[in-house]
C-alpha cells in the first residue's frame, strides 16, 4: 500500500523526468480534471506531501492525486509499453523523453495553487515525517488532540495529526513498541508516544530511502509473532474508513480484554 515512503520515491523518481519540461500532450479519464489546462505548461515542481503527490504547472495550476489502496505513477520511455492496462489510467502526462501516467488512482483534481492553502485534504495535514524538520512536538501535540480518534491506532492514521503513516506502517510501529491499537490515546505516556512517533519515522525514511519498508506481523494473522511466536489477531476498525489493524495479543495485550476484578 502507498504511504508516505512510497510517495517520496515516486515524487523524486519523476521529478528529473518532469520538472523543467513542457507538457506536450495530456489526458485524463473522465469524470476527472481537464487535462488540456496543463497542455502548453511547463512542470514546475514534482512534490510528496504525505500521501499526497503535487505536480505544479508556470501557468499556476497543480495536479493532486492521492493514490488509496492500488494507485501508483508510472514513468515511462516514449512508445514503450505500459505494465498496466491503458483503461486504467488516471491520468497521462507526456513530456519530452517521458510519458508519466497515474493508475488507478481514487483522486486526481486539477486547481489553482493559490487555491492549496484552502485545500481541505492539504491544509489540514499534520507534520510530515518525511520532511525536514520534522516537529515532534506538534506531532505529539496533535495526537493529544481531545478531537482526534479516541484510541492510538487510529490516531496515528489521522493525517491531520501527523502525514505520512499508512496501515502497514502503523501496525508495525505498534508491535515495536508493544502498545496495543485499542489502547486510548489518553492511556499512552509521553515517552510511548514519542517513541511511536520516532519509529514510524524510521520506518518511513528507511522505506524512502531502501523502498523496502520493515514489516513483521502486516498481512500475518494467525502466523506466529516473530519475537514470542503467539499467533497474530486482526481485526477492521476504525471510523469511517475501518483499516485492518495486526497485533501480537501477547506482545500487545487488548486493554477491551482486561476482565473486571469485581467491586
Ligand atoms: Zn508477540
Amino acid at each position: 500500500m502507498p504511504e508516505g515512503d512510497t510517495l517520496f520515491r515516486t515524487a523524486a523518481g519523476l521529478r528529473p523526468h518532469l520538472v523543467g519540461r513542457t507538457v506536450g500532450a495530456a489526458s485524463a479519464r473522465q469524470p476527472g480534471p481537464q487535462a488540456d489546462r496543463i497542455v502548453g505548461a511547463t512542470v514546475t515542481g514534482v512534490e510528496a506531501q504525505g500521501k499526497n503527490l503535487l505536480i505544479r504547472f508556470d501557468n499556476g495550476l497543480e495536479v493532486r492525486t492521492h493514490l488509496g489502496m492500488h494507485g501508483s505513477w508510472h514513468r515511462y520511455r516514449p512508445g514503450e509499453p505500459w505494465r498496466r492496462p491503458p483503461a486504467r489510467a488516471r491520468l497521462v502526462i507526456e513530456v519530452p523523453g517521458a510519458v508519466a501516467v497515474c493508475f488507478d488512482a481514487p483522486t486526481v483534481e486539477l486547481f489553482e495553487q493559490r487555491a492549496e492553502a484552502l485545500h481541505p485534504n492539504l491544509r489540514r495535514l499534520g507534520p510530515d515525517l518525511l520532511v525536514d524538520p520534522f516537529d515532534l512536538d506538534e506531532a505529539l501535540r496533535r495526537l493529544r488532540d481531545a478531537s482526534r480518534p479516541p484510541t492510538i491506532g487510529e490516531a496515528l492514521l489521522d493525517q491531520r495529526a501527523l502525514a505520512g503513516i499508512g496501515n502497514e506502517v502503523r501496525n508495525q510501529s505498534l508491535w515495536e513498541a508493544r502498545v496495543s491499537p485499542f489502547l486510548p490515546v489518553e492511556a499512552v505516556d509521553d515517552a510511548t508516544l514519542r517513541s511511536l512517533v520516532e519509529r514510524s519515522m524510521a520506518i518511513l525514511r528507511e522505506g524512502a530511502r531502501t523502498g523496502r519498508r520493515r514489516s513483521d506481523i502486516h498481512g500475518r494473522s494467525g502466523r506466529p509473532c516473530p519475537r514470542c511466536r503467539t499467533p497474530i489477531r486482526s481485526e477492521a476498525y476504525g471510523g469511517d474508513l475501518p483499516r485492518i489493524a495486526y497485533w501480537c495479543p501477547s506482545c500487545q495485550p487488548d486493554p477491551r480484554e482486561d476482565v473486571p476484578t469485581g467491586a
